[in-house]
């Protein structure tokens, strides 16, 4: 029995990473020192892992930015817009950036590959391009260079490459018509030139990551997948070659894996998908050693020894020990480093920390559980087993986890709770005459630019070196001239402009009972973006106000409306680490409580229109599509468990972040929200498709300009995305407002976007009185 890992967190404990990667882009360091960073990290890794006790340590799983990216280097997928980089004055990392980032430097303009979500983790990919003409050849020797880095130090690893077929289907076809999967022919001789290298530098075993073996697959895709493997194991009889899928079950795909594929082993993630295990241990041959995936790669939670175990066991009463590999469900990049580094300084933290693992912890479970499949008696390890159910006695026992009143509150939720008490037709006539807003109404998404005067005022406060109250009072001074200046632009519908906020799930989370934050739990995001998400670990209660008095003393500066600002609990929820004792739905519904708690404060302090977020609720859908439905009904239940408690008077707003919404349109208008607000500029024809077959019933304002770049829209062009909005949608149901937050943006262009934002609604207001 074999222990292993799929991949190490590569930023490093401490964002060595980030921090040279960054100082590198700005020029303030070599890429001498780069590499010899990103060579400490990977060094480190490998000795980490090896004195933890693992016996196949990964290779390649380190990445500069982005693991798909630099499987395009490597067969030489490079877009044609980048060829001109391709000459001797530009080195490989310009290239490889700016893929990556883009290139606008001297008289180049080249545009950033696209990057998109890897599969439902908030991990984001550079996505490969292909072209009719596709080539591939061997172009970047990554993969051998790190292998043999490994072998020097006395480590020989397994080298991870994302396997030929997920590669192709992780990319997208660009121009021309043709279908990807047909490439896989000229792919695989490049990828058969890489394991050749490897073989000859005595590779063992190579770990193929293909985790669409766990989606519903084609047969046109299920064939590629035979194929390919028949002639990797042809080509190399003596190499190793090991599959591995994660975050869903390979069930439906287990006849294709069990008969048809020529490989060694088969990695399977058993956290998200336990029930897969009878099924794969009756069908897969024994010829294929299988990896049980058993240790949660994707949550910070500590093992349940005795449920790992449980597994275990059954796999050993039906297959060999020799055939059986223990393993983390899926690569450790989506955890922290190291809970070590927590010091405890904050209580909660140092009260749950016992309940928690990070990667490092992760591997150390994977082997003690080998230890214990094995050999029993052993007392060290009866005694790890002891600690490991003690620890999870404690955590079931906790004060945090038996709150009564939430308990209660959960579950006398009543269906009057879930639904507003009038149609959207006669709340709409209320606020009409409550509100009083003219046709086009015009607001903004939440945030103002958060300047570094912002930002450094919060970190003085977090150091103690500015008292609560000189901090409010920054605060408060940038709230009277974001009104100010709102109200002589003349916008429609004002907001306080966030500016106590650092991050829209934080804000919440540090305010509500049942969150935690950890000092170094950071995540990678995309290329040098790292995020640290709260850990839910109890249960999720408000003792008091969170935005009530900055609300409040907004809409004291005014006689226009001030729009309250919240975060929805599907967002809260989606970019939060969750605990894993009880449903996803379940604490969505706490969540949903405790932010329904403040929409009524909000409301009782004279509130008429409140913003619910929820940009992250296409994100939470499940990978497999016959899973969304029951997704959907709980997540939108929540939602309306938050927003229907106001009156009829009482506008609630929402709010999100994607354009293609199609195929999720009837649900969103589900949620009832009086008026959502989407992010479209970018593919504004394609939102409004939606619009064609699909008559959405309440108000909608269609973002009209990206607030993603510096550019400023003139007002013709915001005019003319409106006219189109109309062919779709009535006039009155339409708002005018940017595509999302301006957080990120600068003042300058806020202001001048915004002006000629309103002076399109006005103009559009002029058309409609000449329309009569
Ligand atoms: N209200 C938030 C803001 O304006 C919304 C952010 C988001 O959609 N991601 O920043
Ligand atoms: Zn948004």
């Amino acid at each position: 029995m074999l222990t292993h890992n799929l991949g190490y967190p590569r930023i490093g404990s401490k964002r060595e990473l980030k921090k040279v990667s960054e100082e590198y882009w700005s020029g303030k360091t070599t890429s001498k020192n780069l590499i010899q960073v990103a060579k400490n990290i990977r060094s480190q890794n490998w000795l980490l892992q090896k004195d933890i006790g693992i016996d196949l340590i990964p290779s390649n799983d380190f990445s500069l930015y982005d693991q798909v990216l630099d499987m395009s280097l490597m067969v030489g997928a490079i877009p044609k817009r980048f060829e001109t980089l391709l000459s001797e004055k530009f080195s490989y990392l310009d290239v490889y950036y700016a893929m990556a980032r883009g290139y606008q430097k001297d008289d180049h303009d080249i545009k950033a590959m696209e990057m998109t979500k890897w599969f439902d983790t908030n991990y984001h990919y550079i996505v490969p391009e292909f072209y009719e003409d596709q080539e591939f050849q061997l172009f970047s020797t990554k993969v051998i260079d790190e292998f043999y880095e490994a072998k020097e130090l006395g480590i020989l690893t397994k080298p991870v490459l994302i396997g030929p077929v997920s590669y192709i289907l992780l990319g997208k076809e660009k121009e021309g018509n043709f279908d990807k999967t047909e490439l896989l022919k000229k792919l695989i001789p490049v990828y058969i030139e890489i394991i050749e290298k490897l073989e000859a530098l005595g590779v063992e075993w190579i770990q193929f990551d293909e985790p669409f073996l766990g989606l519903d697959l084609s047969d046109k895709e299920k064939n590629a997948y035979k194929e390919v493997y028949l002639i990797l194991k042809s080509t190399f009889p003596k190499i190793k070659i090991m599959i591995a899928t994660y975050f869903e079950g390979v069930t439906d795909n287990l006849s294709l894996i069990a008969d048809d594929l020529l490989i060694n082993a088969l990695h399977i993630d058993l956290v998200r998908n336990p029930e897969q295990l009878g099924p794969v241990l009756n069908k897969l041959p024994d010829r294929i050693q299988l990896s049980l995936g058993v240790v949660d790669g994707r949550n910070i939670w500590k093992n349940e020894y005795q449920e790992s175990l449980q597994l275990i066991f059954n796999t050993i009463k039906s297959r060999d020990k020799d055939t059986i590999l223990i393993a983390p469900s899926c690569s450790l990049l989506h955890s922290p480093c190291d809970l070590d580094l927590e010091k405890g300084e904050n209580i909660v933290l140092s009260d749950i920390k016992d309940w928690m693992a990070f990667a490092k912890q992760k591997l150390n479970e994977v082997v003690v559980l080998k230890q214990l499949a094995l050999s029993k008696e052993q007392d060290e390890f009866l005694i790890k087993l002891e600690n490991n159910i003690q620890s999870h006695t404690n955590r079931r026992n906790s004060k945090y986890i038996q709150n009564l009143k939430v308990k209660d509150r959960v579950s006398s939720i009543s269906h009057k709770e879930t639904h507003r008490d009038n149609s959207f037709k006669i709340r709409k006539e209320l606020q009409e005459k409550e509100l009083r807003l003219p046709f086009f109404p015009t607001t903004t998404i939440g945030s103002f630019p958060q300047t570094k005067a912002v930002r450094n005022w919060r970190y003085k406060y977090k150091k103690g070196e500015l008292s609560l109250e000189e901090y409010n009072d920054h605060i408060k001074d940038e709230i009277r001239n974001a009104i100010d200046w709102q109200e002589k632009i003349d916008l429609d519908v004002l907001v306080h402009g966030e500016f106590e906020r650092n991050d829209m799930v934080e804000y919440f989370g540090e305010q509500l009972e049942g969150f935690a934050f950890t000092k170094f739990g950071w995540v990678q995001s995309y290329g040098s973006r790292c995020v640290k998400p709260p850990i839910i670990y109890g249960s999720v209660d408000r003792l008091k106000a969170m935005t009530v008095d900055w609300t409040v003393f907004a809409q004291s500066l005014t006689s226009k409306l001030v729009k309250g600002m919240l975060t929805g609990p599907i967002t809260i929820l989606q970019w939060s680490f969750v605990r894993n004792d009880q449903p996803r739905s379940l604490t969505c519904k706490e969540i949903a409580l405790a932010i329904r708690d403040e929409v009524k404060e909000l409301e009782e302090n004279g509130i008429k229109i409140i913003q619910i977020d929820e940009p992250a609720l296409r994100e939470g859908l499940p990978l497999r599509s016959k899973d969304w439905k029951a997704y959907l009904k709980w997540a939108i239940e929540a939602f309306k468990i938050t927003a229907t408690v106001v009156k009829n008077e009482t506008q609630i707003h929402t709010h999100m972040c994607y354009s293609e919404f199609n195929d999720i349109i009837d649900d969103i208008a589900r949620m009832d929200a009086d008026v959502i607000t989407i992010e479209c500029s970018r593919s504004q024809m394609e939102l409004l498709d939606a619009f064609k077959d699909f008559e959405y019933p309440n108000d909608i304002g269609p973002g009209v300009y990206d607030i993603h770049a510096p550019r400023i829209p003139n007002t013709s062009e915001i005019v003319d995305l409106m006219h189109k909005a109309q062919q779709y949608i009535p006039i009155r149901q339409l708002w005018v407002n940017p595509d999302c937050g301006l957080k990120t943006r600068g003042w300058k262009e806020t202001e001048e976007s915004l002006k000629a934002m309103v002076e399109a609604a006005k103009q559009l207001r002029v058309e409609m009185t000449q329309m009569v």
